[in-house]
């Protein structure tokens, strides 16, 4: 048969999965970043009507929380409970008006936005719904810079229980060496949720190094005891959730 010609094999995607052991990897690029600037706008009304509502819930869920908790005597407990959820719900109040963005890479609505950074350095702000991150500034988003490196680790990735590692240094990218655990023996917490799993404690093993890296990903916690994986790289991030996609519990 005659090879042909012009035809273009589609993009290889290797999806083969490869154990050492205790690790589980694939072959895994970061998607591609969409070359778009959104501008800020003003919300619609059906936005900030919603928004209204989300706040003002949230302000009568810490009203009657904290309300008994202070009536029972859990006076510091009820004052705690007072404070975060009537704040957090009187903020998502008064900023219902603040003005939002169409996140570059998959459109949904990005709200509660920082103030821009004076002198216009993109300001990262993380996509609820595809965890990508864009650089806010002055008027407008568009994709971070997805070669950004932090000090520390800090884009966050949500958590499978189970979790499939790109094969490559979760810092630098370079073929893996070593496997390292990553782990909540710095928590201290009562429980842990992972996805929609409570966990008194949690590690992950096999986490892919280079020689030279250590450190790169460090597990945390957020709202509700939720455990998330912060990383270092945003590149590295990225692989990480398309080796994952479909796997995290919502
Ligand atoms: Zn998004
Ligand atoms: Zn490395």
């Amino acid at each position: 048969m005659p090879t042909p010609t012009g035809t273009t094999a589609p993009p290889q995607t290797k999806t083969l999965e490869s154990r050492v052991p205790g690790s589980v990897m694939v072959d895994v690029a970061a998607p591609p970043v969409p070359n778009r600037s959104n501008p800020l706008r003003k919300p619609t009304h059906a936005e900030a009507t919603s928004k209204l509502k989300t706040g003002m819930g949230i302000l009568i869920f810490g009203l009657v929380v904290g309300g008994a908790l202070f009536y029972f005597g859990f006076k510091i407990l009820g004052g705690a409970a007072l404070l975060f959820f009537g704040g957090g719900g009187l903020a998502i109040v008064l900023g219902r008006k603040d003005e939002v963005a169409a996140c570059p890479f998959c459109g949904a609505v990005l709200d509660n936005l920082p103030k821009p950074n004076p002198d216009n350095v993109p300001r990262p702000v993380q996509c609820k719904k595809c965890w990508e991150y864009s650089g806010l500034q002055k008027g407008s988003v568009s994709p971070y810079n997805p070669n950004a490196m932090e000090e520390r680790p800090t884009f966050r990735a949500p958590l499978a229980q189970r979790v499939v590692w790109p094969r490559a240094c979760v810092q630098c990218g370079a073929e893996p060496t070593r496997f390292e655990e990553v782990s909540t023996s710095n928590l201290s917490a009562g429980f842990l949720v992972v996805g929609t799993v409570r966990v008194k404690t949690f590690k992950l093993s096999g986490v892919p190094y280079c020689n030279t890296h250590k450190k790169a990903v460090e597990m945390n916690t957020g709202i509700g005891n939720k455990l998330y994986l912060d990383w270092r790289s945003l590149a590295m991030m990225r692989r990480y959730l398309a080796a994952n996609r479909g796997r995290f519990a919502e």
